[in-house]
């Protein structure tokens, strides 16, 4: 960290400074076997077993 130079440097406007990810949508985890979207890994997980639980991972190959 040096020495601040220009104090009066302008403040960019909030918009111009959001990180990106606060833009971005929120991660999604689709069912490998009937595209159904869970927010979480576990939900996806918990889905899988109950409704896919003789289905072969679609990567498993
Ligand atoms: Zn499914």
């Amino acid at each position: 960290m040096g020495k601040l130079i220009g104090k009066t440097y302008a403040t960019p406007a909030p918009a111009a400074v959001a990180p990106a990810a606060a833009v971005q949508p929120p991660a999604v985890f689709a069912c490998p076997h009937c595209g159904k979207e869970y927010k979480t890994e576990k939900g996806l997980a918990d889905h899988i077993a109950k409704e896919h639980a003789d289905a072969p991972a679609p990567d498993g190959e």
